[in-house]
């Protein structure tokens, strides 16, 4: 008979996140107690797409909670590009802003690559910017993106050492897939990246000891894809019609990630469920962002954030 009973530990990153605001929420407070500096963050967004202007609002409440400076520009979908980078060649000059956001998507009449360019690398709290992919391949301190650099200190949280562990990354983006890869071979995993054209995938998932799921497929990732005992990582956030045949007529949905959650529970040894694993990292990787760009700023040493 077939064991089906869970047995993974769901790891929350809910609880983690919020552990992580509180120990920015007391670093930014001592920040400006000691050197005066408040971290400051501008969220830029063009247009009024619901779900950008709900993720939008969140950023701007958790930012002002943890102690920070919260700025919300809204444009409208007809702003041009000369407008959009006129606005952020101003916030990089603005002292009291240290981290500057710009929501994707941008309308089609902006090249979102030449406004990401736009932002000073020691603001771009996204870590989007070319300067800071450089930086991540080759060492250097700089801006990590936030939902892999939150992936990776859950997994440090769960795991302690990872050295040695083979991670395989199913998804290789520059904003999740490469940097996960450059952060975990920073840890002394073996690294594996695939993609749309990997063969063989439920084979090379079954090989590791991490698996990381940024594909953006509903539940594509299924339980006999998992090692036994290992720790899966669900990156993924997809729409999909609600589970109840009568609500999803009347067009209700629910979110999912890339990974069949309940399977996994039966074969991982811990996996982070969706929501409430990583999209709460991200958000509170964005406040640790800012606060280490503004201690920066300031030639101050951050404070260590991580539990
Ligand atoms: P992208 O669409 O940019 O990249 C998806 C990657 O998955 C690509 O590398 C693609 O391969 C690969 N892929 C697609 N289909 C398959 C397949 N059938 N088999 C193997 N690989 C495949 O997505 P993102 O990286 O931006 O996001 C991934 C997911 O993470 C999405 O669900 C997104 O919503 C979510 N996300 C969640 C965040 C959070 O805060 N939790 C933040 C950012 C993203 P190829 O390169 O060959 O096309």
């Amino acid at each position: 008979m077939v064991d089906t009973a869970p047995r993974a530990t769901i790891i929350d990153g809910k609880a983690f996140a919020a552990g992580l605001v509180e120990r920015i929420t007391a670093a930014t407070m001592r920040l400006e107690h000691d050197h005066g500096v408040r971290p400051g963050l501008a969220v830029v967004i063009v247009g009024d797409d619901p779900a950008s202007q709900i993720y939008v609002r969140n950023k701007g409440e958790t930012t002002t909670r943890a102690g920070m400076r919260s700025e919300t520009h809204r444009l409208a979908d007809t702003t041009t590009q000369t407008d959009l980078l006129a606005l952020v060649q101003t916030l990089n000059a603005d002292p009291g802003i240290h981290g500057i956001l710009v929501q994707l998507p941008l309308p089609a009449q902006i090249d979102s690559s030449a406004v990401l360019g736009a932002i000073d690398p020691d603001k771009d709290v996204d870590g989007f910017h070319v300067v800071n992919a450089g930086r991540l391949a080759v060492g250097l301190p700089g801006l990590v993106p936030c939902t892999p650099l939150g992936s990776t200190m859950l997994l440090k949280a769960t795991l302690g050492d990872l050295s040695g562990l083979h991670a395989v990354i199913v998804g290789r983006s520059n904003i999740v897939g490469k940097p996960m890869a450059q952060l975990l071979l920073a840890e002394n995993c073996t690294v594996t990246v695939a993609h749309s054209r990997s063969r063989d995938l439920p084979a090379l998932c079954r090989s590791a000891d991490i698996l990381v799921a940024a594909v953006g497929r509903p539940e594509m990732i299924r339980g006999d894809w998992i090692k036994p005992g290992a720790t899966v990582i669900d990156v993924g956030i997809n729409r999909v019609p609600s589970a109840d045949p009568v609500k999803a007529a009347e067009g209700k949905t629910r979110v999912v990630g890339d990974v069949a959650f309940s399977e996994a529970t039966t074969v991982a040894g811990g996996v982070t469920p969706v929501p409430g694993g990583i999209g709460p990292m991200t958000i509170a990787c964005l406040l640790a962002n800012t606060y280490v760009a503004a201690c920066r700023s300031a030639g101050v040493e951050s404070e260590r954030l991580d539990a």
